[in-house]
């Protein structure tokens, strides 16, 4: 849909799909099968009571995914002159570093090395706070938290230039740190509802790491084709390509656009 879903409901029976998708634009699709990968607390936000009785319809379930926990984070993005290339460096040539000093970040990376693309044209650094800093300030705004990670930026890297431009991103759903627990995650990585037609997964089921995402978007795709070769969908959708609604973008729901 490449939009912001609001929510996922049931299908008026003649039309013949099970899921009716709406986004926040206004728009709706209509499909066999829907793969949620949002973030828990954004899932359970969804509007749609086909959804919401879907998900109470597994013991459990629910209290589960409320149980599910993330930490959050706020990045620093800078951007430089490509003359301040010299000056913007980490001992040894380094590309990223951890930070384990009483600084509220914990790991800086220059995007020029770490991505290998010369800086003829600028070049930008990423620093992200720790956790403990994302909790403490999770209802600061991005504008109010700006100066203030740049002020303590400056102690940081007291030698390096000021950037030229500088913004900064809130994640509140950062990396998971309490995932869906085992007894609900029927799929180990994802859960099947309604026969399969409505499935559900992401890190949150897993873990975020690479592994995490990996085993989440393989359960995932698994459990949509077993809904596909046990059921008689897909005998209304055409063409096969839209017969997905992917709500989410990166490992899990990359996977499963087959
Ligand atoms: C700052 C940071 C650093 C990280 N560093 C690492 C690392 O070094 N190594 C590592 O392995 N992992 C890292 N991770 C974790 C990794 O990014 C996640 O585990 C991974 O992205 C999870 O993939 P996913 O597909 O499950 O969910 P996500 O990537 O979170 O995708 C969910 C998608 O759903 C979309 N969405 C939300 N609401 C809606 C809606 N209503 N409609 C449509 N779409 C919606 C979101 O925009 C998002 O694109 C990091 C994460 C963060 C935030």
């Amino acid at each position: 849909l490449e939009a912001e879903v609001s929510s996922v409901d049931s299908c008026p029976r003649e039309h013949g799909c099970r899921w009716r998708v709406a986004t926040t634009a206004g728009t709706n699709g209509d499909f066999d099968v829907v793969l949620l990968t949002l973030p828990v607390p954004q899932m359970l936000a969804l509007h749609g009571e086909a959804l919401h009785s879907a998900i109470d319809e597994v013991e459990g379930l629910r209290e589960g995914l409320c149980k599910v926990q993330y930490s959050s984070r706020f990045c620093l993005a800078l951007f430089y002159h490509p003359a301040d290339a010299a000056a913007v460096t980490l001992p040894g040539g380094a590309g990223l570093a951890y930070i384990s000093n009483d600084s509220p970040f914990c790991y800086l990376a220059l995007d020029n090395i770490r991505r290998g693309i010369d800086t003829s044209e600028g070049f930008s650094v990423m620093v992200h706070t720790t956790r403990q800093f994302g909790a403490s300030n999770l209802e600061q705004t991005e504008e109010a938290m700006l100066p203030v990670l740049q002020q303590h930026f400056s102690k940081l890297m007291p030698h390096w230039p000021p950037p030229c431009h500088a913004f900064c991103h809130k994640w509140r759903y950062s990396q998971v740190t309490d995932p869906v627990c085992k007894e609900v995650n029927s799929n180990d990585g994802s859960v099947s509802l309604r026969g399969g037609s409505l499935v559900l997964s992401g890190d949150a089921f897993t873990s975020s790491n690479v592994d995490g995402c990996l085993t989440a978007a393989a359960s995932a795709a698994a459990a949509v084709l077993l809904c596909c070769r046990a059921g008689n969908h897909f005998k209304y959708c055409a063409p096969f390509t839209k017969r997905f609604s992917l709500a989410g973008k990166t490992s899990a729901s990359n996977m499963t656009s087959f």
